[in-house]
């Protein structure tokens, strides 16, 4: 028998007037989040559930438990199961009427993986309604109690093992759409099937996190009975389960965006989000399916050197208050002058360097000696602008390799903790020659898989329609009406999800423009060092 990973799974079917969905979120690991929208998408209810606090018995620290040894970080998958159950009780008493869901949209960390016994499964095809669902789904159902999530990094092993097989890394990333790393599922299962061999064998099926949270809902591993989602909480036999997705691609559904936008999340780490209509051909970065657009694809980028920098410089420079940082940086002028930093405290994924340079406007690459740049600015302000004028420029180079097309159109979506800071969204904008808007909601994966389900009512109507059209023979009503676009669909609910903060000075392009081929050179130096 060989476990096989599931793929999400969407079951569609007609119905009444209100959607909800739960999510795991990934970054913000500790809790389960759940909300119910009317069918305007305004909330309904909505709970949520701390694991550290709510579920003391699993002993969890910011919802996860780690090995002191082997970089293992885990959860004990019976955990997930209590805190569904807990987080829809929790929704009924803040008003929700479960009977009345028409589908069920989820997202979950994307990566982390459940194995699922024999006996699991037959539970989970037979959950009784009156009992909660951890009494039923229990430690019994899983053949592995130590499920490894986004943040194990146990299997590097693995992953090496995996690339030279297929071919080396660049293959891995051709096939995929990224290189192999320790958290992925494919080297976490590879790793089960090397060192536990007996669970392995007696695994029935493998879910990821949010194909997991799908199948408790169906009350099946596959979509084979949907009238089984019907379960103790009372949700009708026609309800609809979505596919559950991992949670960037939920928040970025959430966001609903058009393609030309550029999402920079701002938060721990600085992350870029875009859509792109063909695959890069990078090292490094993740390219998945977009979850809304049919056949393009979602670039994502990490930096390793972002917000914990920025949080240096504002403790060193600004005795760490954020004020005193944004006066600083008001008060150079757009270019610094001609003063320009790079700051890669520790080695950065694109490109692969790590170090500082420094350079005024007197350095360049042309010989060893002006390359070498200078120790450190005259100033603390023209520290903080080089600071954040060379991250927006390195971010703005990376998303071109990637392959994003800057143009008029082009809209920024700042997002995370930093995206509060109006004077760094301004370097944004000067830098992107774009404007920089913020959301008006701020559970972007939450809403991002409540949205998709609505879609997938919407979507199913339509199927309902072209069906009756074709048993009447109305064949002219079936060939003019294709289906709204996600964008288009949703957007007629919240139009105004998007909120203009800064936008693009006058002669930004002119600064800017010249200063991406500088960064370039700067890069380059500190690649040689
Ligand atoms: P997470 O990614 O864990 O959800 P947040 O989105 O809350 O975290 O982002 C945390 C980061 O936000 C901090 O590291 C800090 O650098 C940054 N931050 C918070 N407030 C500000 C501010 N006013 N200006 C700049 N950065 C800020």
């Amino acid at each position: 028998m060989k476990p096989a990973v599931l793929p999400d799974f969407s079951l569609l079917l007609a119905g009444r007037v209100m959607c909800f969905f739960l999510c795991l979120p990934f970054l913000i690991l500790f809790q389960l989040k759940a909300v119910q929208l009317s069918s305007n998408l305004e909330v309904i209810a909505i709970a949520e559930v701390k694991f550290d606090s709510d579920l003391p018995e699993f002993r969890t620290s910011g919802g996860a438990n780690s090995s002191s040894t082997k970089h293992e970080v885990f959860v004990q998958p019976v955990m997930w199961v209590k805190a569904i159950d807990i987080v829809l009780d929790r929704l009924v008493m803040q008003g929700a009427d479960l009977s009345t869901v028409l589908a069920i949209g989820g997202s979950a960390q994307q990566h982390g993986s459940l194995y699922w016994s024999r006996h699991g499964v037959k539970t989970l095809r037979n959950l009784n309604s009156d009992k909660f669902l951890h009494v039923q789904i229990d430690d019994s159902a899983f053949t592995v109690n130590r499920t490894p999530i986004w943040m194990d990094g146990s299997t590097e092993k693995q992953c090496v093992e995996m690339e030279t097989a297929i071919g080396g890394r660049a293959e891995m990333l051709n096939i995929s759409g990224s290189k192999c790393y320790a958290r992925f599922t494919g080297p976490q299962i590879r790793k089960i099937y090397q060192e536990r061999s007996n669970a392995y064998e007696e695994t029935q099926r493998i879910s990821l996190v949010s194909s997991f949270c799908a199948s408790v809902f169906l009350g099946d591993i596959a979509p084979i009975d949907y009238g089984d989602a019907s379960e103790r909480f009372g949700f009708s036999p026609e309800c609809i389960v979505t596919a559950f997705t991992g949670d960037n691609l939920s928040a970025l559904s959430g966001m609903v965006l058009e393609q030309n936008c550029l999402v920079m999340s701002l938060g721990t780490s600085d992350t870029l989000i875009m859509n792109l209509k063909e695959q890069p051909r990078l090292e490094e970065g993740h390219v998945l399916c977009h979850p809304t657009e049919i056949g393009h694809f979602v670039g994502l980028m990490c930096f390793r050197n972002g917000s914990l920098v920025r949080d240096l410089f504002n403790k060193i420079e600004a005795s760490s208050d954020w004020n005193k940082f944004n006066e600083l940086l008001d008060s150079t002028p757009r270019g610094n002058y001609g003063n320009m930093a790079l700051h890669f405290h520790s080695i950065e994924i694109i490109p692969n360097v790590k170090g500082v340079l420094r350079w005024t406007r007197n350095n360049s690459s042309e010989n060893s000696e002006t390359a070498k740049g200078v120790q450190k600015f005259l100033s603390p302000q023209t520290e903080i602008r080089a600071l954040i004028e060379g991250q927006m420029l390195h971010k703005r180079a990376v998303a071109s390799d990637m392959g994003f097309h800057f143009g008029d159109e082009t809209k920024i979506v700042a997002t995370g903790g930093a995206s509060v800071n109006k004077s760094i969204l301004q370097v944004i904008s000067d830098v992107f020659n774009a404007p920089v808007f913020v959301q008006n909601e701020s559970e972007a994966a939450l809403f991002g898989a409540a949205y998709r389900a609505k879609y997938a009512i919407y979507l199913n109507s339509l199927v309902d329609v072209s069906r009756i059209c074709h048993e009447n023979n109305n064949v002219q009503h079936t060939a003019t009406t294709g289906p709204l676009s996600y964008l288009d669909y949703i957007t007629r609910f919240i139009p105004n999800h998007l909120r203009i903060v800064c936008e693009p000075s006058k002669d930004c392009e002119q600064i800017y423009s010249p200063m991406v081929e500088r960064y370039r050179k700067m890069a380059l130096i500190l690649a040689k060092k």
